[in-house]
């Protein structure tokens, strides 16, 4: 399937979500300076204009209809047996873990992706178990300075975040890589609990949050550094036949550039690292929609980073992916936000 430019419809697909003011911006007296055009899925803010697969502002109806639009087909997608990639792209408090639910801890209700993925997940496996078996695991790890770490591994988890004695992130052992003969990525080692209820899967997800290594820089006290993702891998058996798929549930570091958060030292070079998987990851999406590279075999640089190595198995291919852009709508934010509509717009 290609749409009207040649692109490829199906490869990757770029939404851009606008989130509302928030309480401290108000407070400092920001103003709005990103409109959405009607009916169009485009934005304007200053003289430039973008235009992107979906655009979101904030009608408060956002989180419903970015599932319905980006999300529930990659999950169709899992259950046909393809992979599958969600990805949140912005700056330190744009809303990369407010869209995505990350931190969703099963109580109550968010409005986040992972949580809607979950109960969809579930409800659908209600459904087809009369007649398919089910095998359903989670893994969730993160990416800190180009080391990959399990967020699920009992040992040194931070599961307990408020024992100070329990000796943290120091213990951590980083996670390698594998690439099978037949180009599937696996982590070796990595803690991978089946799970048998959305409720269970939750349990994980809010563990793993709690274990994400997090830094205070001016920007955001709770900046995250590191890319966070959640995996849920999917075996279904019917009979002898075995279909096997994973969707990546992906939370990606603050985009902005270290000056802005006036980091020095071993800040800096944490935001070198981060800067490398987001610019690989970039110049990944970048490639795959360029037809005519990927019709002539072109070079996608899947190695450039732990993070496009990581989700090589998981983008372009048969593998559907989704880049929600998140920005804010603030004055101030100006600057980085421009940086990730153009950054959205490569990626389109
Ligand atoms: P990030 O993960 O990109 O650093 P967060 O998801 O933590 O950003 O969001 C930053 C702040 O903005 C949080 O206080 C969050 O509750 C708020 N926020 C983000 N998106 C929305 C939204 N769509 N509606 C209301 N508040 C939001
Ligand atoms: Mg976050």
């Amino acid at each position: 399937m290609e749409n009207s430019d040649g692109r490829s419809a199906d490869c990757v697909r770029v939404a851009v979500n606008i989130r509302p003011l928030i309480t401290s911006e108000l407070l400092l007296g920001c103003t709005d300076c990103i409109s959405v055009v009607p009916g169009e899925p485009q934005v304007q803010i200053g003289t430039h204009t973008f235009t992107y697969d979906y655009v979101y502002g904030s009608t408060g109806l956002s989180s419903s209809m970015i599932y319905d639009d980006c999300v529930a087909p990659l999950v169709d997608a899992l259950f046909n047996g393809y992979n599958a990639t969600v990805l949140a792209y912005g700056q330190t408090g744009s809303g990369k873990t407010y869209t995505m639910g990350t931190n969703y801890n099963g109580e109550g209700t968010s409005g986040g992706v992972i949580p809607r993925v979950l109960e969809s997940i579930f409800e659908r496996v209600k459904e087809t178990k009369d007649s398919m078996e089910f095998l359903i695991r989670v893994s969730f790890i993160e990416i800190f300075k180009e080391e990959v770490f399990d967020l699920l591994d009992p040992n040194t988890s931070r599961g307990d975040a408020t024992s100070a004695t329990k000796p943290v992130v120091l213990g951590r052992v980083p996670i390698q890589i594998r690439e099978s003969v037949n180009g599937g990525i696996t982590l070796s080692g990595v803690t991978e609990p089946e799970v048998k209820t959305k409720e269970e899967m939750a349990s994980y997800l809010s563990s793993g949050s709690l274990s994400r290594a997090t830094g205070s820089t001016n920007m955001n006290s709770q900046s995250s550094r590191s890319h966070a993702i959640f995996t849920i891998t999917m075996e279904q058996k019917n009979g002898d036949d075995i279909l096997c798929a994973k969707l990546h549930l992906v939370d990606l570091a603050g985009s902005e550039r270290a000056k802005r958060t006036r980091a020095g030292g071993m800040r800096l070079k944490e935001g070198i690292h981060i800067n490398k998987g987001l610019l690989a990851l970039g110049n990944v999406i970048s490639a795959l929609g360029d037809e005519k590279k990927r019709k002539e075999g072109g070079h996608v640089p899947y190695r450039d980073s732990k993070l496009t190595r990581l989700l090589q198995d998981s983008l372009g291919g048969n593998s559907k992916t989704v880049m929600i852009a998140c920005v804010s709508p603030a004055d101030n934010n100006i600057e980085e936000t421009l940086n990730t509509l153009k950054y959205a717009n490569r990626a389109r």
